[in-house]
């Protein structure tokens, strides 16, 4: 939706900006901790008042950001290396492309990636990454559990793959059904026509069994003010049976 307001007529732009930075702009509830932007509310994209409108950013890419200065995380990620960045979001660019040595994005199909890629099968060496970045790409795929299998090998030891899958909010178990296979029945099932599946409280075990340690963060690790300010929590909850509204990052260590 952004991509669209933004490239959209010249009248329509300056209808945009108008929106954003002058009936948006105060007052200045919220902030966007990547990009800056203050202003009443974000806007709405699936939540409502979830998504940036300077910097496209939703709740995982803040709550992913903000987790990154946690003291128990920050001390064991190298962000100054070599970062991998699968499907990569404008908004995360902003954060990795200046702290790493060399960020490097890479997409199956988009246009504006340096590597052109499926995250099954990567056309790079083994050990070669200190950081993959890796958001709300695995329920994409048919068979996650090659993809992480294949992160675990474009990892230098000691590496991370930084994780975000749509999860639901209330399940243990990852539903995952080979019968749900046509675009209405996942739609229904999974939420998204295009999703394989509906992780559950149990993908940390998925990531384990690539052979990761695991650490996991969700809103609750900050302060109330700090999770209503940056929104790392939909201000108004879905009540579909999918959930997704409590999300979590994972911080997948290669052993
Ligand atoms: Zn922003």
């Amino acid at each position: 939706m952004l991509t669209k307001l933004r490239h959209s007529r010249p009248a329509g732009l300056a209808r945009y900006h108008l929106y954003r930075d002058i009936l948006l702009a105060r007052p200045r509830r919220v902030a966007c901790n990547i990009c800056g932007w203050r202003g009443r509310h974000f806007l709405t994209y699936l939540h409502k008042h979830v998504l940036c409108p300077q910097c496209g950013s939703q709740l995982r890419h803040r709550l992913l950001v903000a987790a990154l200065d946690l003291p128990a995380i920050a001390s064991r990620i190298r962000l100054d290396g070599t970062v991998l960045h699968l499907s990569p979001e404008y908004c995360l660019g902003l954060v990795f492309g200046r702290r790493a040595r060399q960020y490097v994005r890479a997409d199956w199909a988009a246009a504006a990636c340096d590597l052109r890629q499926d995250a099954t099968r990567m056309a790079l060496g083994a050990g070669v990454a200190d950081v993959l970045v890796s958001c709300d790409m695995l329920e994409h795929i048919p068979d996650d559990r090659r993809a992480l299998a294949e992160f675990h090998r474009v990892l230098r030891p000691g590496g991370t793959a930084i994780l975000t899958v749509p999860q639901s909010d209330s399940a243990d178990a990852t539903l995952e059904d080979a019968s749900i296979d046509t675009p209405e029945a996942r739609a229904r099932e999974y939420g998204q026509p295009d999703h394989a599946r509906n992780y559950g409280a149990d993908f940390g075990d998925r990531v384990r069994d690539a052979g990761f340690d695991v650490s996991v963060v969700g809103a609750s690790a900050f302060e109330p003010a700090v999770v209503t300010r940056h929104v790392l929590r939909p201000p108004v909850a879905l009540r579909a049976a999918w959930g997704w509204n409590n999300r979590r990052v994972y911080f997948a260590e290669r052993r």
